[in-house]
């Protein structure tokens, strides 16, 4: 069956070119300045398969910024410091009809539905122990020690750009803070500005659905973070909000936890199995990588890979 096709560099290949011009139904976002610079045309998909080995087609040295990707780096953090329930204490476990960014029920309960969307991941960070930017330090050495790439950095520019215009993400900040949900300053928004100007490349994607879709064992077989309970955890938010307002529907074309970002990134977990990593900036009316999704439809109808 299709689940034991194997997988090429030259069927990764096939698929990227079969859904390279679906770029040109989405547009590259532009509500942060700086990532309105992004080549449209851009286009990457990687695969860390079983074994750990890696399959590369396209722009796959490229470099984006992760955005929403690092909210599932954060949560990990969060709850292994803390605990779930502490974390989830302050959050729910909703899954969403709402976009990324939508204060959703601030106002009545109180609480973020999760912590995929923006007002529960700008609180899951804020709950990382240490002051001023420490916490944005143990997600990028998270990110680097995943992707077994030490030079990892953040786009300062990007950053500046996010701080200068995230002006609704400083609302649900404060709102949070009145709510008596965040007790931290500033620095602690900041540290949700700089995680998601976090620059990478859909290798190293990959690797991070690969990470959590094998119980956080690395692609490499390094265990130092094994967490079977944790990465189920994490993909179980993946499922039901890391396509934001799009995560039921996907859910039924797809069937596997994903994480978007505004950059254009998508990581996939394909539970026991693959991570999957794929880049194209030009974004959907969900906020979600036009090609990108494409891809990821294409390749997981050809190797049989949802859930369900
Ligand atoms: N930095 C972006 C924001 O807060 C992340 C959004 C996303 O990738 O969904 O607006």
């Amino acid at each position: 069956g299709a689940e034991n096709k194997i997988i090429t560099e030259k069927s990764l290949e096939s698929i990227l070119e079969k859904n390279r011009t679906y770029y040109i139904e989405g547009k590259v976002a532009d509500y942060i300045p700086e990532l309105g610079k992004m080549d449209a045309k851009a286009i990457a998909f990687s695969v860390v398969a079983k074994n750990g080995k890696i399959f590369n087609s396209g722009d796959v040295h490229k470099k984006f910024t992760m955005q929403s990707i690092s909210k599932i780096i954060a949560l990990m953090i969060a709850v292994n410091e803390r605990g779930e329930a502490d974390v989830f204490n302050k959050m729910g476990y909703f899954g969403t009809d709402r976009p990324f960014n939508h204060f959703s029920n601030l106002e009545t309960t109180g609480k973020p539905l999760n912590p995929m969307m923006n007002a529960g991941a700008i609180l899951t960070t804020s709950l990382i122990l240490g002051n001023g930017e420490k916490p944005f330090l143990k997600i990028l050495d998270m990110v680097r020690y995943i992707t077994k790439n030490p030079t990892l950095d953040y786009s300062k520019s990007v950053y500046e750009s996010e701080k200068s215009t995230g002006h609704r993400n400083r609302g649900m900040f404060y709102l949070m803070k009145n709510n008596g949900l965040i007790s931290g300053n500033e620095d602690q928004l900041d540290n949700y500005f700089r995680q998601c100007s976090i620059e990478l490349t859909a290798e190293d994607l990959a690797k991070i659905g690969y990470f959590f879709a094998n119980q956080c064992v690395r692609f490499d077989g390094d265990a130092t973070y094994k967490n079977k309970e944790l990465a189920r955890l994490v993909q179980s938010q993946m499922l039901i909000a890391g396509m934001y307002e799009f995560s039921g529907e996907y859910a039924r074309t797809v069937g596997l936890p994903s994480k978007s970002g505004v950059g254009g990134g998508i990581a996939v977990s394909v539970p026991g199995k693959m991570g999957i990593g794929v880049f194209s900036p030009a974004l959907d009316q969900h906020g979600n990588s036009s090609a990108g999704y494409h891809m990821i439809l294409d390749f997981v109808k050809q190797y049989d890979l949802s859930l369900f």
